[in-house]
């Protein structure tokens, strides 16, 4: 699969009917088959400022913690944007503030963060840009629960449990139709564990042992010209929003059963679920213009992965000083900085992920970071360390009360 943006130029379609088994009659629209086929549409050419939206959902208390009467020191004003953290230890009071883009306190549903927030940033996909949503923070704060949320959906309906992903899904398939649009789908799903990629939508393995696998990376190459893709990616062809939803389940299935083999697999991965849409946008001459979309939809691993120094040296530790694992996150938080701060070098290169995510990561892109906390008084280290990174990856200016 290319993760190198797409050249605009003219080109003419190849259209044929797709071998995919997905594929469903659809006898009122022409079906694109997405393989080899090159965007040409000169909206990517369109003059764009770097977009980094950096936004805080602070979850509920969890059952457990009701029960056990655990104290809260997080409070949410959704107006200001703002978050406090206030807590007693002994003779010490730690009282700070952070600003952020939007922020979403304990009773925020998944629907309203849908439509505040992420509504928006599907529709520049709609558009022909690539775009990228983190989840980041530590485990157990709702980076699942805000990404992915229920899955399945009752006769067509979304729950409201539904996150980001079926969310987008269901957007993308009813703008697409009410546009009467001729388009084709494609979807990967991908794992990074240790700097290392597996495959969750790989086909061949489904007969193979859980083990075997998490054995199998796949290759992140280079061609040429600098541009990144990964060898031996399955690649989905899709025509419905069920299909994706099966898609979606089946790869986080396979996330959930390396979770019970291998301690905490799941927090200490990142998943990448990638949607790309090819739609026809006119007919010129004899050549047809396309243009495409990228919507990468990322579940970073745990934030605790990070050392315990906290993000305050984020910035300051080489990457290639810390483990294998927080080398995505330390290099994304820098990444994001680099952009925001219009940095001459960017250090996509120092990480996977970042490399993997190249063309969906500054230049002309929306990129979005869901930060995730508990209010519980038991997690302060690691909920002042997910707002420092969070603030930090975006210093949001004009609030001078903020991060004190
Ligand atoms: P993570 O992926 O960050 O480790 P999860 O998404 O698995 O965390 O969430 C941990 C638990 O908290 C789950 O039981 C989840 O359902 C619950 N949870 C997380 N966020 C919310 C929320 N906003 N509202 C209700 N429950 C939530
Ligand atoms: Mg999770």
């Amino acid at each position: 699969m290319s993760f190198t943006p797409d050249q605009p130029r003219k080109i003419g379609l190849g259209i044929t009917p797709s071998p995919s088994p997905f594929l469903t009659p659809r006898p009122e629209r022409r079906r694109i088959d997405p393989r080899g086929l090159e965007c040409n549409s000169s909206r990517q050419d369109k003059d764009r400022e770097v977009n980094v939206q950096v936004i805080l959902r602070c979850r509920p208390l969890i059952d457990e913690e009701l029960r056990l009467n655990t104290p809260k020191l997080i409070s949410c004003n959704e107006q200001r944007r703002e978050v406090t953290v206030l807590q007693s230890i002994a003779n010490k009071q730690i009282d700070r503030s952070f600003a952020f883009d939007k922020v979403f306190g304990p009773k925020a549903q998944q629907r309203s963060i849908y439509d505040h927030a992420i509504s928006p940033i599907v529709n520049e996909v709609l558009e022909g840009f690539n775009c990228t949503i983190f989840a980041y923070g530590q485990t157990g704060t709702g980076k699942t629960y805000t990404m992915e949320g229920e899955t399945k959906s009752k006769g067509g309906d979304l729950s409201a449990d539904a996150g980001v992903i079926p969310r987008a899904v269901r957007q993308i398939f009813d703008t697409l139709e009410a546009q009467k649009a001729d388009y084709s789908m494609k979807v990967t799903f991908l794992e990074l564990y240790n700097e290392e990629i597996t495959d969750l939508l790989a086909h061949e393995e489904h007969n193979k042992s859980v083990e075997d696998k998490q054995k199998k990376p796949i290759s992140l190459m280079e061609d040429g010209k600098g541009a990144v893709f990964v060898r031996g990616l399955e690649e989905e062809i899709v025509y419905s929003a069920s299909e994706i939803y099966n898609l979606l389940e089946q790869g986080s299935a396979r996330r959930r059963s390396a979770d019970t083999l291998l301690n905490k697999h799941s927090s200490r991965s990142h998943s990448v679920f990638s949607i790309t849409i090819h739609v026809k946008e006119a007919t010129v001459g004899d050549e047809e213009l396309i243009k495409c979309g990228k919507l990468n939809l990322v579940d970073l691993a745990g934030s605790e992965n990070i050392s315990r120094s906290g993000a305050r040296e984020i910035f300051q530790v080489r990457a290639r000083e810390a483990g294998e694992i927080n080398k995505s996150l330390l290099t994304l938080g820098r990444v994001i900085n680099a952009l925001v701060e219009h940095s001459a070098h960017v250090p996509y290169r120092d990480s996977k992920l970042t490399r993997l995510l190249r063309d969906s990561l500054g230049g002309k892109t929306k990129t979005c970071i869901i930060a995730t906390i508990s209010p519980s008084a038991h997690c302060l280290e690691e909920t002042l360390s997910t707002l420092d990174y969070a603030y930090r990856a975006k210093s949001i200016k004009n609030k001078p009360e903020a991060n004190k």
